[in-house]
C-alpha cells in the first residue's frame, strides 16, 4: 500500500534473513514461530516502466493484480528490465524512468526484491551520453535504489532460500553488456549455496535465461541463440549447480512463457509485465502478465497470471 508498510515488513522478513556476500544463521527462539510451509510469491519481469504508451497505467494495473490475489502473495520478486531503457539515454530520462519505478512500486502491498537487468545499467553502450567516468555509470544506481545497496544477493524463506543473479556482464574491451556470470559472483555463489542453502529448496532468479528454446519456437529449427539471450557460463556451472538442491530457475529478458523441466530443476521464463515494451503480446502469442508461485512444503506450483492490459495505441 505505501512505503512505510512495504519498509516494515521488509524489515520484518528481511532484515534477519538477507544474505548478501555472507552467510546469514539465526536461531529460532522458542516465541518465535516455525517458517511456513505453505507460501506464495510473484515473479515479475521486463515491466520496461515509462512515461509513454500508457506504461505506469499498465505497470500499476499489474500491481493491483498482484495486490487482490488470494492467498495473498507474501512477497513480490521483481526479473529485471524494471526500467524501458538506461544504457542508451540521458541523466534526465535515467532519472524519470527511476523516479516513475519508485513511485509505481509504493502501491505493492508486500515486500519487493528487485534483479537487475540490461536496460537498467547506466550507459553501458557505446552510444550511450553518459561518460564511463560519471559517478553514475554501470550499476550503481540500480543498487542504491532497487538492490539495496547490492546487484546480488540471497535471503530465506520459510524453508527455501531465494538467489536474485547478476546476470549482465562486460564484453572485454567494450562498453557492450554480455550475459554472464563474473568470477566474483561465482566465487560469492559457490560460498553462499554451500553455507546460507545448505539443507534448502533453492530458486535463482537470473534475467537472462540460462536455457531457453525461444529462438527455435520463434525463427526456426535450427536458430541457435546470439550471445545476448542467454547466460554464457550456464553450462559450466551445471555439474556444481547438481551438486545442490536447485529446484526453479526464474528467469525474463526475452518476454515469452516458457517452461523448460530438465531433471530435476525447472526453467520458468515469466513472460513480460510490458508484453512487447507495450505494444502488444509478444509476438503475439505472450499476453502482458506475471508468475505465480505457490510453495507447498519442498514442492511449487506454478501458473501464468495475464492481468488484462490492452495495448495503447501509439
Ligand atoms: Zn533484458
Amino acid at each position: 500500500m505505501n512505503a512505510n508498510f512495504a519498509r516494515r515488513d521488509f524489515l520484518r522478513i528481511g532484515a534477519s534473513t538477507i544474505a548478501a556476500g555472507a552467510t546469514s544463521t539465526r536461531l529460532l527462539s522458542a516465541a518465535e514461530p516455525a517458517p511456513p510451509r505453505k507460501f506464495r510469491f510473484v515473479h515479475l519481469t521486463d515491466i520496461h516502466v515509462q512515461p509513454e504508451l500508457g506504461a505506469e497505467r499498465g505497470f500499476r494495473k499489474c500491481i493491483a493484480h498482484v495486490n487482490e490475489l488470494r492467498p495473498r502473495p507474501d512477497f513480490v520478486i521483481t526479473g529485471g528490465d524494471l526500467v524501458m531503457d538506461c544504457l542508451k539515454v540521458d541523466k534526465a530520462r535515467i532519472e524519470r524512468l527511476w523516479k516513475l519505478y519508485d513511485d509505481c512500486c509504493r502501491d505493492f502491498d508486500m515486500p519487493v526484491y528487485n534483479t537487475i537487468g540490461n536496460h537498467d545499467i547506466v550507459g553501458w553502450a557505446d552510444d550511450s551520453p553518459i561518460s564511463p567516468s560519471d559517478m553514475d555509470y554501470g550499476k550503481k544506481l540500480f543498487a542504491d535504489r532497487a538492490g539495496r545497496g547490492k546487484v546480488y544477493q540471497s535471503f530465506d524463506f520459510g524453508t527455501w532460500h531465494f538467489v536474485l543473479l547478476d546476470s549482465i556482464g562486460q564484453k572485454p574491451g567494450s562498453r557492450d553488456y554480455l550475459p554472464l556470470l563474473d568470477d566474483k559472483q561465482i566465487a560469492w555463489l559457490k560460498n553462499d549455496l554451500a553455507t546460507a542453502a545448505a539443507g534448502k529448496p533453492i530458486v535463482f532468479v537470473t534475467h537472462v535465461p540460462f536455457y531457453t528454446a525461444y529462438m527455435q519456437m520463434a525463427l526456426g529449427s535450427n536458430s541457435l541463440p546470439g550471445d545476448k539471450s542467454m547466460v554464457s557460463n550456464a553450462y559450466t556451472l551445471r555439474k556444481d549447480l547438481l551438486k545442490h538442491d536447485l529446484r526453479l530457475v526464474l528467469q525474463g529478458h526475452v518476454h515469452v512463457r516458457e517452461r523448460i523441466d530438465y531433471g530435476k530443476i525447472s526453467y520458468i521464463q515469466s513472460g513480460a509485465v510490458s508484453g512487447q515494451w507495450w505494444k502488444g503480446p509478444t509476438l503475439g502469442e505472450h499476453p502482458e502478465g506475471y508468475s505465480i508461485i505457490d510453495v507447498d512444503g519442498d514442492s511449487f506450483t506454478h501458473h501464468y497470471a495475464d492481468y488484462g492490459w490492452q495495448a495503447v495505441k501509439a
